[in-house]
């Protein structure tokens, strides 16, 4: 790849997911500029991981954001409890109690001066901590962002890398030269591929959560009005839900995120109030993380 337009920065970050956002922040916090691609022009607005474990947090507390971070997903004094429904709005089978965020961080303050998680468990979903991270991004000038931009190629040539990204809304092309290219692209990225990196260890092929699953997701504006009356969760005025099926075996999962975002959100499709959530009544759900 040659071109005499070329930009140059020290660090090239390909994917835009949590990884990819954390990276460029902590290169930011230690004063190293990057670029950071990602195909898709803004996060993803469908529910997946919803637990940011005491790890996780600790690396937002490191940023100064965990406080931030925190205010995201339920209300603090909303349960975090996992349930097992036979349907939405149906009979409930069981209910794994979960402390809300304001229990789990009395719990932090009543702790033990030797027993102590600095930042415990938060849950609050992904495509809402994407979303801040993103917006949090926008406010450091350390970091360029080429979101809609994909990296088509790119080449090591012992100095250096250069790649070349594609804009996928107008097609527009740029080259760019860094000292580092590191692939943030998910486990199939296309760089670690490109590099012949192989996974170890155990395949995920297992018939919980390894298997082929089938994922729904579903915003029911009227949730709480048609089918949470009296139920705990019916303190959310609307609610979204990520199904995960296994298939087979014919067990079904719900991936339950946080009921609602606290602060404004973009508007989205919603979808209209006569879909049946998960399939209707075919399949129990049972939650996933
Ligand atoms: C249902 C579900 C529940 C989960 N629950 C949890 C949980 O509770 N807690 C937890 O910690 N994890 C959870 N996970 C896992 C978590 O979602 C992933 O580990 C995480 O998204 C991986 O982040 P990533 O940044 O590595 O990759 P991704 O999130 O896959 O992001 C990669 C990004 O790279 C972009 N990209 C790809 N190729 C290119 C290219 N050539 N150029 C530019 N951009 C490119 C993609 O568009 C994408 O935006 C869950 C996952 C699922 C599916």
């Amino acid at each position: 790849m040659t071109g005499t337009d070329v930009s140059r920065i020290p660090v090239a970050i390909v994917g835009g997911g949590p990884v990819g956002l954390m990276l460029a922040l902590f290169l930011d916090l230690h004063g190293v500029r990057s670029v950071l691609f990602n195909t898709e022009e803004t996060t993803r607005w469908h529910p997946k991981g919803s637990t940011q474990n005491a790890r996780t947090m600790e690396h937002y507390r490191r940023l100064g954001i965990s406080g931030a971070i925190r205010t995201l997903g339920l209300p603090a004094d909303h349960p975090t409890d996992v349930v097992y429904f036979t349907r939405f709005g149906g009979r409930e089978l069981a209910r794994l109690k979960m402390p809300s965020s304001a229990e789990t961080l009395a719990a932090r303050a009543r702790a033990a001066r030797t027993d102590q998680t600095p930042e415990p468990l938060h849950r609050a979903n992904q495509m809402y901590v994407e979303d801040f991270l993103l917006a949090h991004i926008r406010t450091r000038p350390n970091i360029t962002l080429r979101f809609g931009w994909r990296v088509e190629r790119f080449a090591d040539d012992g100095a250096g890398v250069t790649l070349a990204a594609l804009r996928g809304r107008d097609g527009a092309r740029e080259t760019w030269r860094s000292g580092y290219l590191v692939g943030c692209d998910g486990g199939q990225g296309e760089v670690r591929r490109t590099l012949g990196i192989r996974f170890a260890g155990q395949s995920l092929r297992q018939p919980y959560m390894g298997g082929s699953m089938f994922s729904t997701y579903v915003k029911v504006p009227a949730l709480k009005r048609d089918f949470l009356r009296g139920t705990a969760a019916s303190s959310t005025g609307s609610s979204i839900r990520n199904c995960v099926r296994p298939s087979p075996p014919s067990m079904a999962t719900t991936n339950s995120c946080s009921g609602r975002a606290r602060k404004a959100m973009p508007p989205r499709p919603t979808t209209p109030r006569s879909s049946k959530p998960c399939g209707g009544r075919r399949s129990p759900i049972s939650p996933s993380r």
